[in-house]
């Protein structure tokens, strides 16, 4: 069971856009998927149609030991996609978890328990924050997915990021790898974007996706119908873009499962 954590500390720049579609188009191809979301805002579990009255058991439930993640996962609309969803509980977690022994290994201990074969990919939804939740899911991850808004300001807050991962890799994770940085919004008609674009492949090389999401109207539109824009609009430029992004994931985890079974 493969789990990516999909983070940027900066709001705003396409995660849980990235994280849903992401996980639909993998739920497509017949992979089993389960979504978790770790964001008090609750935006994954809106954007698929989970509403507040069968958000019973949530990822705070599972954090602070009350419930196992099987306990907590809900079936989504989409057939093969799970979700643990999230509550404004949350937002007391981060401080709850700070006198919790493991405070750090809490998500990670939770899917100690979940029996293989039960999801294929987890994908962790994170906050728009560096704090517990987020460490949380990067010491219960493998690999690291980070959406990023071609806007000016894109790299800055990265190098945080970049940092962060270190930490968690010599304190908690060392097998904490990042799979790929998604450009995010992009606007072909906005010639910062395309400069931003550049920089940022200049900058971070084969990390980045060779997929580029564009801004999209649609993409936004599909969580207010509590549908993920891969099945609100399949042919629209977004989705089809998240399609693409899918398959260069799948390409990179067969590398990395091919890698893992040579050494
Ligand atoms: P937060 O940090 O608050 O969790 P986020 O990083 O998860 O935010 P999203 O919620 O995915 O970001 O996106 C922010 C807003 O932009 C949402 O309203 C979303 O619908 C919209 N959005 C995301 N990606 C696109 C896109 N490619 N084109 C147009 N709108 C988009
Ligand atoms: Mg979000």
């Amino acid at each position: 069971m493969i789990r990516i954590v999909v983070a940027n500390q900066k709001g705003g720049v396409g995660k849980t856009t990235t994280a849903i579609n992401l996980a639909t188009a993998l739920a497509a191809i017949g992979w089993k998927v389960l979504l978790v979301d770790l964001d008090p805002q609750g935006n994954a579990s809106t954007g698929l149609g989970v509403g507040h009255e069968a958000r019973t058991t949530s990822s705070y439930e599972v954090l602070i030991g009350r419930a196992s993640v099987l306990a907590a996962a809900v079936a989504t609309r989409v057939p093969r996609l799970d979700l643990v969803p999230a509550t404004v509980d949350l937002s007391g977690a981060e401080i709850e978890l700070v006198d919790m022994e493991e405070r750090t290994h809490r998500l990670s201990i939770a899917f100690d328990e979940v029996p293989a074969g039960r999801w294929d990919v987890v994908l962790i939804d994170c906050p728009p924050s560096l704090g517990l939740l987020t460490l949380n899911a990067m010491v219960a991850a493998q690999q690291l997915l980070v959406p990023l808004q071609c806007e000016f300001f894109a790299l800055e807050g990265l190098s945080q990021l970049l940092q962060t991962v270190e930490r968690v890799r010599q304190s908690f994770n060392p097998s904490l790898a990042i799979l790929g940085v998604a450009l995010t919004m992009f606007d072909r008609r906005n010639n910062l974007s395309q400069h931003v674009a550049e920089d940022v492949r200049a900058c971070l090389g084969a990390a980045v996706f060779e997929t580029v999401i564009p801004r999209n109207v649609r993409l936004s539109e599909a969580p207010s119908h509590g549908l993920p824009a891969l099945i609100y609009d399949l042919r629209c430029p977004g989705s089809e873009a998240y399609i693409r992004l899918a398959r260069e994931v799948m390409a990179r985890l067969s590398r990395v499962r091919a890698e893992a079974e040579a050494a």
